[in-house]
């Protein structure tokens, strides 16, 4: 048996008999660098010659993947029970407009901090995922409306308070903080949106006793970085873990009994095609987190 990463489809296997796919919506089975694939389907191909079963696991399949079970071209074959049989934790939609109205003018709603502040005095762990790094997602001039956005990309570009730069979460373009707008000279330049830094330092305000860590592009840099900030947050009790997509991959946390998901519609708000089901798929992801019961 052979275990790899993306690159294992690659292996000169003889005699193979079978091929496994796991968490096959995963969108890193497709490589942006040359060589550019898709282990995906490059697995159905090399299944085909070989003549043997090709096995895609997921709790959260993706679009055609599903699509292809419910016709019937694919078989398929449901799990009843999850792998340590516990029941999926309960799911509470709150709905910020009404807050807001009430005088909440916090990302952090009324109930949630309820039960972040339950979870700190019972020293239970909790974790924060907002799927948008930096600190503000955009800068904009409130007199003419001018955003700053990368001179290479034509995106905007997002605020990095503790480096205080102005960076392209693209390409990576860097340039200085915008005090005076570059189009019509106003001073009114201000930063909107929310980042996990911003989310970091209302955590910070809020429940100055917790313990906090984050886990984002910004804070993973060298390797295992990202082995050594979950450990951290495992071994070391860590209150609050806040971060991007990056922590819903692997990982069981037997002390973490409450998930908050920060702004969950901002994720339908992304220029793909696959938005929603991507929501859907972090969404369930992140709330399998959550052991259910205190
Ligand atoms: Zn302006
Ligand atoms: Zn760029």
């Amino acid at each position: 048996m052979l275990f790899g990463a993306r690159s294992a489809i690659f292996a000169p296997v003889q005699n193979l008999g079978m091929i496994i796919i796991d968490e096959e919506h995963d969108l890193s089975y497709k490589s942006d660098m040359t060589p550019r694939y898709n282990a995906k389907d490059l697995a159905k191909y090399i299944a085909k010659q070989n003549n043997c079963p090709l096995v895609l696991g997921s709790a959260t399949p993706d679009l055609e993947t599903y699509y292809e079970s419910e016709n019937s071209k694919i078989k398929r074959y449901n799990l009843l029970y999850r792998a340590n049989k516990s029941a999926m934790p309960d799911v509470e939609v709150i709905d910020l407009r009404t807050e807001l109205a009430s005088g909440n003018r916090s990302m952090i709603s009324y109930r949630l901090n309820e039960l972040m502040n339950q979870n700190l005095k019972n020293k239970k762990q909790t974790i924060l995922f907002l799927n948008r790094r930096g600190y503000s997602t955009f800068v904009m001039c409130r007199d003419c409306g001018y955003v700053a956005k990368c001179k290479n990309c034509n995106i905007s570009l997002t605020y990095h308070k503790f480096e205080n730069k102005l960076r392209c979460h693209y390409c990576g373009y860097e340039q200085n903080v915008l005090k005076i707008c570059p189009e019509c000279g106003s001073d009114k330049v201000r930063y909107f949106g929310t980042g996990t830094q911003k989310l970091e330092e209302e955590v910070h305000n809020i429940f100055p006793n917790a313990t906090t860590i984050r886990m984002d592009i910004d804070t993973v840099t060298k390797k295992n970085s990202h082995e050594e900030i979950l450990n951290k947050f495992k071994n070391d009790n860590i209150d609050i873990l806040i971060g991007t997509q990056m922590i819903v991959k692997g990982h069981h946390f037997p002390n973490v009994t409450l998930v908050g998901v920060i702004s969950a519609d901002g994720m339908l708000n992304i220029d793909d095609y696959r938005a929603p089901e991507r929501a859907f798929q972090s969404l369930v992801q992140v709330a399998r987190k959550s052991r259910k019961g205190k």
